[in-house]
């Protein structure tokens, strides 16, 4: 009996194996997994520069790890294979199939990508992961840059950073009049509007800049990233609150037509790696910018200082302004704008009572 039964039990196993659909399933979904990817990544930041220039190098490494070496992506720096502010051109044509930077560079082509960086007294760094994730905020921004044959992620986040190196002391608005600063975005339109200069430069090329006096002043990151390009050797001023970048999201893209090629198991990848990624970046950030501010102040003497209030208050009206006539225009910014402004106003009102009244309690002794 027990022979008899065996044997049955084998005889229907090989039917299975034989049967026609399963086994040509099997089949492809081998070939698609012995298939391999190499991809080019460009990036707006120089090669290896801490945090930002590490994030795509800590996503590239995930994603070889994760797919078994089926997709490799080799991170090139500013300048390496495109120039830092050509990233989003390069990766629209395919000269690259991705890029690395913030989406905030490419406010000349396509103004409403400032929202998706930062926009001045905007989202935090939670605020903002949850608006992209859970808010519409992704869907606006894979929209957004559809016509460019672009699919964008999240790229890690800042946190809320600072206004920046200045080489005069702010005590008033007056002080912002003639100020030529490196600021992008929002930022520096309302510094423009103030009756300042602003102007983009990238990263690499700040320290000469504001070292030769091309610039009186500039905004880069935190004391993470600044301590790293020396900017206290140069300006004596450092200026909190961040109030121009208040929780700044970098952006992963990807050439539509390179994403829609890769299988579905490295899609998969592809997306957990790049939420890895902007996550991690913020823990990095959460863990070594406090550290940075220590050694720019007890080891260099630099002297920090707060922007006054009224100098806020007025940097504040003037960005509600502009903001409004920014969007004017444009019906997608307006849409982007207004999603992102109704979700700041409904999870302020929970923070209020939760991140806000905590800070507070925790003080309180
Ligand atoms: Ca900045």
């Amino acid at each position: 009996m027990n022979v008899r039964w065996t044997i049955i039990v084998i005889a229907s196993l090989i039917l299975v194996a034989c049967s026609g659909d399963p086994a040509i399933v099997e089949q492809s979904g081998d070939e698609a997994k012995q298939e391999k990817f190499q991809w080019k990544l460009v990036t707006t930041w120089p090669k290896n520069y801490p945090g930002l220039g590490t994030t795509p190098e800590y996503f590239s490494e995930l994603v070889e790890r994760m797919s078994n070496g089926r997709l490799k992506i080799k991170v090139y720096g500013a300048g390496q294979l495109v120039p830092a502010l050509e990233v989003f051109d390069a990766v629209s044509q395919g000269t690259a199939e991705m890029g690395h930077g913030a989406a905030y560079y490419w406010k000349g082509k396509v103004p409403a990508s400032v929202f998706f960086t930062s926009v001045p007294f905007g989202l935090n760094a939670q605020e903002m992961n949850g608006w992209l994730h859970y808010g519409g905020g992704l869907e606006l921004w894979r929209e957004l840059y559809a016509p460019f044959n672009l699919v964008p992620f999240a790229g890690g986040n800042s946190g809320v950073q600072m206004a920046g190196w200045f080489n005069r002391e702010i005590n008033s608005l007056d002080d912002i009049k003639g100020l030529k600063m490196r600021i992008p975005g929002i930022g520096g339109e309302v510094i423009t509007k103030a009756g300042g200069e602003a102007v983009t430069i990238p990263g690499g090329e700040l320290y000469t800049a504001l070292q030769t006096g091309v610039i009186d002043a500039t905004e880069w990151v935190g004391p993470y990233n600044d301590l790293a390009f020396g900017f206290h050797q140069i300006a004596r001023y450092y200026y909190y609150p961040g109030w121009q970048e208040t929780g700044s999201s970098l952006e992963f893209i990807i050439n539509k037509s390179d994403w829609e090629s890769l299988p579905q198991d490295l899609q998969a990848i592809v997306e957990a790696a790049s939420r890895a990624a902007n996550q991690n970046m913020l823990d990095e950030y959460t863990a070594r910018n406090n550290a940075a501010l220590v050694t720019l102040v007890e080891e260099h003497d630099v002297q920090l200082r707060r922007l006054p209030d009224d100098v806020l208050i007025e940097l504040h009206r003037i960005t509600d302004q502009v903001l409004e006539e920014f969007v004017e225009q444009d019906p997608l910014a307006r849409r982007v704008y207004e999603s992102q402004k109704m979700f700041q106003e409904q999870v302020a009102n929970y923070h209020k009572i939760s991140e806000e009244a905590y800070y507070r309690a925790r003080r309180l002794r």
